[in-house]
């Protein structure tokens, strides 16, 4: 992506932006004084039974975004934007509004402690078939009330997606968790929303792996520091292509095109 210079105009288009949102490069961030916030007002929805779709925004995104019309529509149409990464809660700081920065790998586990003494009935999707399995045995260890009712690895089991579609559809989860790798889980995400629009759907990258304990997680102090990002790096120097993207973000930010 080159880079625009022209101060005006954001680096995407801007989405239509409801109250309490601020834009980062054109796309609504709703801040939240902390996870646990956050993840009350998924259950609220999922207790309401209204379904949803929580997607989380860091600097990735919002540079793929700009390139990514499809992923751009599949953002407008969630209906929660949060602030995943260090760099977009900086950039909403530099915009007048603090947020806690909610991290989607422990969103999904803060929203299922806060469910605890309901038997939610949840989807999990993604990672290899050892790791899938190694998530929900922990998740029913740590989760005794929740009943996962689809479980589908993300290589052969995700390959047919219309049946995974029809299994949803018929299965009827309350919260849907995608751990696919973006923007794959999100394009799919809307497809099962299509069919199965009272779910709640949350995409979750690589958080089976950590929760499965297969990978490790940033230390806390570098998490704090919203370092997760060099730690991913040095643990995975195959990921450094999608540094740049970090770096374009950081360009943008310092010349106030965010
Ligand atoms: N994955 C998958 N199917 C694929 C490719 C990837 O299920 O065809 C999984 C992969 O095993 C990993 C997750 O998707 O668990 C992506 O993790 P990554 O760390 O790339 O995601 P991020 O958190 O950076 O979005």
């Amino acid at each position: 992506m080159s880079i625009n210079t022209d101060r005006t105009t954001p680096v995407n288009g801007v989405i239509s932006l409801s109250a309490d949102e601020h834009t980062i490069g054109g796309i609504p961030v709703s801040p939240f004084e902390s996870l646990s916030a956050c993840a009350q007002r998924i259950l609220t929805d999922v207790r309401n039974g209204v379904g949803g779709f929580a997607i989380a925004i860091n600097a990735e995104k919002v540079i793929t975004c700009s390139r990514d019309r499809n992923l751009e529509a599949t953002i407008e149409r969630a209906t929660l934007r949060y602030p995943d990464g260090a760099g977009v809660v900086v950039a909403m700081r530099l915009k007048g509004a603090r947020s806690a920065r909610v991290a989607g790998a422990d969103l999904w586990l803060e929203v299922l402690r806060q469910s605890r003494g309901q038997s939610l009935s949840v989807a999990l999707i993604g990672a290899k078939p050892e790791v899938l399995a190694a998530t929900r045995r922990r998740l029913e260890a740590d989760f005794p009330d929740i009943v996962v009712s689809v479980a589908r690895n993300g290589y052969d089991g995700a390959r047919d997606i219309d049946a995974l579609t029809r299994e949803l559809a018929a299965a009827k989860p309350d919260i849907v968790f995608v751990a696919l790798g973006s923007p794959r889980q999100e394009l799919m995400i809307e497809r099962f929303r299509a069919v199965h629009g009272a779910g709640f759907y949350m995409g979750l990258g690589g958080s089976f792996d950590i929760y499965a304990g297969v990978k490790k997680r940033a230390p806390l102090w570098m998490q704090r520091r919203g370092l997760e990002w060099l730690f991913r790096f040095l643990a995975e120097p195959s990921r450094a292509p999608r540094e740049t993207k970090r770096l374009k973000f950081l360009a943008l930010l310092v010349l106030g095109r965010l």
